[in-house]
C-alpha cells in the first residue's frame, strides 16, 4: 500500500514548554503504526537518488521497503550492512542536506523522512535482547590501532574487525564515543544509545582502552613496536578557536568544548554531580552551527533567563541542522544575525557583564563561497550577559603531529593525505580521517572516511 501524502509524518517531541527545562530526550521516536506510514511514502524508486546522498551508502530503498512490510528488524539488519551506527545516525545526521535533500518526493512535497525510519529501525534492534552479530572473517593474522574512538574511528575499527583483523581502539578520554560523548548534549543523543552501539562493536571483537592519549601514554611508533601493521588516526578536531578580541579571559566566558564536556561527559546537568558549572543568568552564545546551538540550548536547560545566539551573517547562513534550529527557536532562544562580537566587557571582579557588538550587512563571496559580513558604519551596541560561549569553530589538536615522524599538517593543523582519493597519511601505514582531516564536519563524513580507510588498509595488506 501507498501513502500519496505530501507531508512527512511528524516527529513525536517533548513539548517545547516542559523540555526546556531538562535534559531527557526531545525527539520521542517513531510508533510502529506512524513508521508504517512513513515508509509507505517511499515509491521505492528504480534509481533510487537518495542513496547517492548518502556517504555511506544505505541500501534506502530496501530498508524503508522491509518497514512498510512490518519487517523491523529486517530493515535494521540491511542498514548495518553499511552503517554500524544506525541509531546514532538517524538522530544526528543533517539527512536534508543529504539523503533526504535527493530524495525524489522532495521534489513536489516534502521528503521521505529517511532519518527517522533510520532511526526507527535501529531503536527496534537495540531494543532486542539479543542481537544478531554482522558476519565476521577469520582472523586474518593483522593488528589495527586506532586512535580516537569517535564516529571515524568506530567505523574503520568496525570494517576492520568483520575482515578478521584484531582491532584496539585507544581513547584519551574516560568514555568512549568522541564527540558524540563529550559534545551533543543527552536530549539530543542520549548516552545510552552510544554505548550499545559501541557494545555491538565489542561483539564484533573490536577492544576499547580508555584514558590512553597515543603521543603522550605511548607514541605511533611504539604502536607499530607492539605489532600494529597499520594505524588509523580519528582523533577529531577538540582544539577550540577563540575570536581574539578583548575580554575573553574574563569569568563567565567559556570555549563551547569546555561548556559541553562539562555538562554532557561531566554530567554538570545532574544533581547529583560535583562538576563545577557557572549557572548563568543571560547567556549569548557565539557561532551558528549545530556546536552552538547545543550550547545555547544547555544553556537554556541549566536555568539560564535569556539565551541570544549571536551570528555574523543572516538565517539563511546558519550552518546548523534545519531541526536544531527549529527546536531552539521554540525553546525560546533569541538569535541576534548580522550581529559581531568586538568586546566582552568585564566588571571589578573580571567577571563578564555585556558583550560589545557590531552591525554587520552581507558583502561579496568570500573564499568559502558565503557572502561575507561586512561591519556597518557606527552600529555598535551592547548585549547584558554574564555568559559568554565561544562557538565559532574547532582545529585538531598538533600532539600527533609534534610527536610522530613523518606526520604533517597543513596550515589549519589538519593532516595531510598523501593523494587525493587517498586516506593514507604521509607516514607509511599510518592513515588518517574524519575532523582529524577535514577539520569540524558531520558524523556521517566521519564514519565514511573511516570506513574508506579500512578498505585502503585491507586492500594494501591483502597484495
Ligand atoms: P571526534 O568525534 O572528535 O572523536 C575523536 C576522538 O579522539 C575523541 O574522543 C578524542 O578524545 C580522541 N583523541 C584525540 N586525540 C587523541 C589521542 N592523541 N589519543 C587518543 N585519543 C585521542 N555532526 C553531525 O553530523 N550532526 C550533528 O548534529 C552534530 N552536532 C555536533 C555538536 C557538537 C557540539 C559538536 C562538537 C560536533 C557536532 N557534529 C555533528 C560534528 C561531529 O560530531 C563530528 O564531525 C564527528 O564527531 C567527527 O568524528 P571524529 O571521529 O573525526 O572525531
Ligand atoms: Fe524512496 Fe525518496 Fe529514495 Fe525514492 S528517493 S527510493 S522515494 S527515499
Amino acid at each position: 500500500m501507498k501513502n500519496a501524502s505530501n507531508i512527512k509524518n511528524p516527529m513525536p517531541s517533548q513539548k517545547p514548554e516542559i523540555r526546556k527545562d531538562n535534559f531527557n530526550e526531545v525527539a520521542l521516536g517513531y510508533t510502529a503504526e506512524i513508521a508504517i506510514s512513513e515508509a509507505q511514502r517511499c515509491l521505492n524508486c528504480k534509481n533510487p537518488l537518495c542513496v547517492t546522498g548518502c556517504p555511506v551508502n544505505v541500501q534506502i530503498p530496501a530498508f524503508i521497503s522491509e518497514i512498510a512490510n512490518g519487517n523491523f528488524l529486517s530493515a535494521a539488519e540491511i542498514i548495518k550492512k553499511t552503517n554500524l551506527l544506525p541509531a546514532i545516525c538517524g538522530r544526528v545526521c543533517p539527512q536534508e542536506k543529504q539523503c533526504e535533500g535527493k530524495c525524489v518526493r522532495g521534489i513536489k512535497g516534502e521528503s521521505v523522512a529517511i532519518g527517522r525510519l533510520e532511526r526507527f529501525a535501529a531503536d527496534v534492534l537495540l531494543s532486542q535482547d539479543e542481537q544478531s552479530i554482522p558476519e565476521t572473517k577469520p582472523s586474518a593474522g593483522k593488528k589495527a590501532a586506532i586512535i580516537g574512538s569517535g564516529p571515524s574511528g568506530l567505523a574503520c575499527a568496525g570494517e576492520l574487525a568483520r575482515a578478521g583483523w584484531d582491532v584496539t581502539v585507544y581513547e584519551a578520554l574516560h568514555k568512549f564515543g568522541g564527540v558524540l560523548v563529550y559534545g551533543i548534549p543527552q536530549f539530543r543523543l542520549p548516552k545510552e544509545i552510544v554505548a550499545k552501539e559501541i557494545s555491538s562493536l565489542e561483539k564484533l571483537g573490536v577492544k576499547f582502552v580508555k584514558d590512553f592519549i597515543v603521543g603522550k601514554t605511548i607514541t605511533v611508533d611504539e604502536l607499530f613496536d607492539s605489532g600494529a601493521d597499520a594505524v588509523y588516526i580519528g582523533s577529531g578536531a577538540g582544539l577550540p578557536s577563540f575570536m581574539e578580541i578583548p575580554g575573553e579571559e574574563l569569568c563567565g566566558v567559556y570555549s563551547a568544548n569546555e561548556y559541553l564536556t562539562r555538562i554532557n561527559l561531566m554530567k554538570a546537568y545532574r544533581s547529583d554531580s560535583d562538576t563545577p558549572i557557572y549557572k548563568a543568568k543571560n547567556v549569548c552564545v557565539i557561532g551558528g552551527g549545530n556546536v552552538a546551538m547545543d550550547s545555547a540550548r544547555c544553556a537554556m536547560r541549566m536555568g539560564a533567563q535569556t539565551v541570544t545566539v549571536v551570528y555574523r551573517r543572516t538565517e539563511a547562513e546558519l550552518p546548523a541542522r534545519l531541526e536544531e534550529i527549529e527546536h531552539a527557536k521554540e525553546e525560546g532562544i533569541v538569535f541576534r544575525f548580522l550581529t559581531a562580537p568586538l568586546k566582552i566587557n568585564g566588571d571589578e571582579n573580571d567577571s563578564a557583564i555585556s558583550l560589545s557588538c557590531q552591525q554587520m550587512k552581507l558583502g561579496e563571496p568570500d573564499a568559502s563561497g558565503r557572502a561575507r559580513p561586512v561591519p556597518m558604519e557606527n552600529s555598535e551596541f551592547e548585549i547584558t550577559t554574564d555568559c559568554v560561549i565561544i562557538a565559532i569553530g574547532n582545529r585538531p589538536n598538533p600532539l600527533l603531529v609534534s610527536t610522530t615522524e613523518g606526520l604533517e599538517a597543513n596550515k589549519k593543523g589538519c593532516l595531510v593525505i598523501r593523494s587525493e582519493g587517498s586516506t593514507e597519511t604521509m607516514r607509511n601505514d599510518v592513515y588518517a580521517g574524519g575532523d582529524a582531516v577535514t577539520g569540524a564536519a558531520t558524523v556521517i563524513l566521519a564514519m565514511g572516511a573511516g570506513k574508506a580507510a579500512a578498505k585502503e588498509i585491507l586492500e594494501k595488506h591483502s597484495k
